[in-house]
């Protein structure tokens, strides 16, 4: 069952004992190496993880008699070290011939070794792939923010919710106490195979759900998993200015990468509530501005609410019509170089309900006064003009 791994490992190097040494040699060296490189210890350190397998497995093969001796006659049929070169590709051309007959034909080595070549190939292939660094996924999170920390900036507690280890078990998976094994099925590779002719498939080991490793003994926390969703708050700096439905990249803030990746980037959407008052166009703050029919008429200076400081004035012309815009600079948001944009007021006459004695004369007298003009006559001429 883990034949296939004979000529690529060195399991004697892995333990770091000579071919000739003694059990009782092997077994010494590999106690050392499993408590240096235990994953109880080495918690989060994909390296050590590896490595520990790698002794594990090493000392599976060297620790049983009948296994060691098959390793050993294995490498010395073969060569210890054999590769298959690169770029040989199954059914490619170039290993034409059918390493089944080869290998029937050496006597000793059995039906074993018929199995050794194909997940051989099959493992010139995708070693790199299984054990490339791989970069963590980005992740995308809300925040809402006030109208006015939008504006100025803030900083925010953004929660993160994701699958890291297991606080219980440290990510092994296993019961306090006891620790995992190396997936016998599989030697800790995750993969397994299965042979087409001269070459094989892989897919992910059903022992060990492509882990590697084996739990007896699972931990009750994360049933054995070694996974565990977990929290996490990280304080997060919006720049000011944002607006509503904008989203923030914050790099290296995703989750985490595997195998010394670099971690995934974060994204936050940001919504924002509306201000009772100040709206937004862009970098211009907006705000509407009740007005008298005379204060139009006749011209005045009112005063609009800013969203910082004092009330500014606008001075209303005479003659403006009702929903004219007034820009007042400097009083809007602040852009990423420095500048601010303005306060756009925009002014809505508003009829008053109950007029008293004075003020309804005084429009009745205005009423006469205009009467002459008809403020629909240019309307109608138009509307005339297009038939
Ligand atoms: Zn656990
Ligand atoms: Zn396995």
């Amino acid at each position: 069952m883990s034949t296939k791994d004979y000529l690529e490992k060195d399991y004697y190097k892995a333990l770091g004992v000579a071919k000739t040494a003694k059990p009782a040699e092997i077994k010494t060296a590999y106690r050392k190496l499993a408590r240096k490189y235990h994953p109880d210890s080495n918690q989060g350190d994909t390296k050590a993880e590896e490595r520990f397998k790698e002794i594990s497995e090493a000392y599976s093969v060297l620790s049983d008699e009948k296994r060691r001796k098959e390793y050993d006659e294995a490498r010395s049929l073969f060569g210890g070290g054999f590769r298959v070169p690169t770029g040989s590709r199954p059914g490619g051309g170039g290993f034409n011939f059918d390493l089944g007959d080869i290998l029937g034909g050496a006597g000793d080595a059995g039906g074993g070794l018929g199995d050794l070549f194909g997940t051989v190939f099959n493992r010139g292939n995708r070693t790199t792939a299984q054990n490339r660094p791989r970069r963590g996924a980005d992740v995308e999170t809300d925040t809402t923010l006030s109208f006015s920390d939008a504006i100025d900036g803030t900083t925010v507690g953004l929660r993160l919710t994701g699958e890291g280890p297991c606080p219980t078990c440290h990510g092994t998976g296993a019961k306090a106490g006891t620790v995992p094994r190396v997936c016998p099925v599989c030697n800790g590779t995750g993969q397994s195979s299965r042979n087409l002719g001269s070459f094989g498939i892989s897919e992910p080991c059903k022992e060990c759900r492509g882990r590697g490793l084996v739990v007896d003994d699972p931990c009750p926390a994360c049933s054995g998993s070694g996974r565990a969703m977990s929290s996490r708050t990280i304080q997060t700096r919006i720049p000011a200015g944002v607006a509503d439905g904008q989203r923030i990249k914050i790099p290296g803030k995703g989750a985490p990468g595997e195998r010394g990746g670099p971690a995934g980037d974060l994204y936050v959407r940001v919504h924002v509530k509306p201000h009772p008052v100040f709206g937004r166009s862009g970098d211009n703050l907006t705000v509407t501005v009740p007005v008298s029919f005379a204060e139009l008429a006749l011209g005045a200076e009112v005063k609009v609410p800013a969203h910082r400081g004092a009330p500014v004035t606008v001075r209303i012309p005479p003659g403006t019509p009702n929903g004219r815009t007034f820009r007042v600079p400097g009083k809007g948001v602040r852009r990423k170089d420095g500048t601010t944009g303005g306060l756009l007021v925009t002014v809505d006459v508003t009829v008053p309900k109950d007029l008293n004695g004075k003020a309804r004369s005084a429009i009745e007298d205005l009423r006469e006064a205009t009467a002459g003009t008809d403020p629909r006559e240019e309307l109608l001429e138009r509307a005339k003009e297009q038939l």
